[in-house]
């Protein structure tokens, strides 16, 4: 069976400032297990970039922007370009976020643009998909995850990482079941496998997002299929992203 590298990534939205940042990454850069027993990212909002490449050069720690434009540069007022995100150090971007796709109604043919994008200038794209409530309740989640995933899914052989995010459990208090997200995230490595081959989805790293706290960490991550979290609100705590990472990898 492959070895797959524990992942965890905090997505900090649009929370903390640079003062937050710094304090954040000093206090991570002295507490985390050495050696690490996997990789972190962090995807703070786009101005505390300089702040985390200040703090974490040369150290294990990578981050990334919470999200690209399909472009290098042009007529975009407020969007971000891969080329602004690796003059930064950033080595990661999240990619059809839930939040992105609710309040910027972004589609998948966008996502898709992003992922390649991100791949084409040397950021590793974390493509997040997740069913909705409602697409739950009528029995559609196999089938959401499968359009949301072929449609933004890389070519054979770039780095890249999947998040299975449940809109219904982000930001409420509603994680899903450690059963109820092994069975997506299975469903999407084989999903994965169809098109990429065994071999590529085997290696493939699966994030479980959804209201990830200390308390719940270490039952989630005893599934075969999760590899890591992505974490929301908890992550703005060091302190209890710290606490999630240890409960995973003890
Ligand atoms: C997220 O936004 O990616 C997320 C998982 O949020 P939360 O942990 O707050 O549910």
């Amino acid at each position: 069976m492959t070895q797959r590298r524990p992942l965890f990534a905090a997505n900090w939205k649009m929370n903390l400032r640079r003062a937050d940042a710094e304090t954040y990454a000093d206090r991570l850069l002295r507490e985390l297990p050495d050696p690490m027993p996997g990789e972190i990212v962090l995807f703070p909002p786009f101005t505390l970039l300089p702040a985390l490449a200040q703090r974490l050069d040369r150290s294990s720690i990578a981050w990334g922007g919470q999200d690209l434009h399909p472009e290098d540069a042009g007529a975009h007022t407020g969007d971000i370009s891969a080329l602004h995100l690796t003059d930064w150090g950033a080595s990661w971007v999240l990619c059809g976020h839930s939040e992105r796709r609710a309040e910027h109604g972004e589609s998948d043919a966008q996502i898709a643009a992003k992922v390649a994008q991100a791949q084409r200038r040397g950021l590793v794209p974390l493509l997040c998909v997740g069913e909705t409530a409602a697409e739950r309740e009528a029995g559609r989640t196999e089938a959401v995850l499968r359009a949301q995933l072929s449609a933004a899914l890389p070519p054979a052989g770039g780095p890249w990482a999947l998040a299975y995010e449940p809109v219904w459990a982000i930001g409420t208090g509603r994680t899903a079941t450690p059963d109820l997200a092994q069975e997506a995230h299975a469903l999407l490595r084989a999903a994965v496998a169809e098109r990429l081959g065994t071999g590529a989805a085997g290696e493939l790293r699966i994030l479980y997002g959804g209201s990830v706290k200390p308390d719940n960490a270490g039952e989630l991550f005893a599934r075969p299929d999760l590899d890591g979290f992505l974490v929301g609100g908890a992550s703005l705590d060091p302190g209890s992203f710290l606490d999630i990472i240890r409960r995973s990898v003890r």
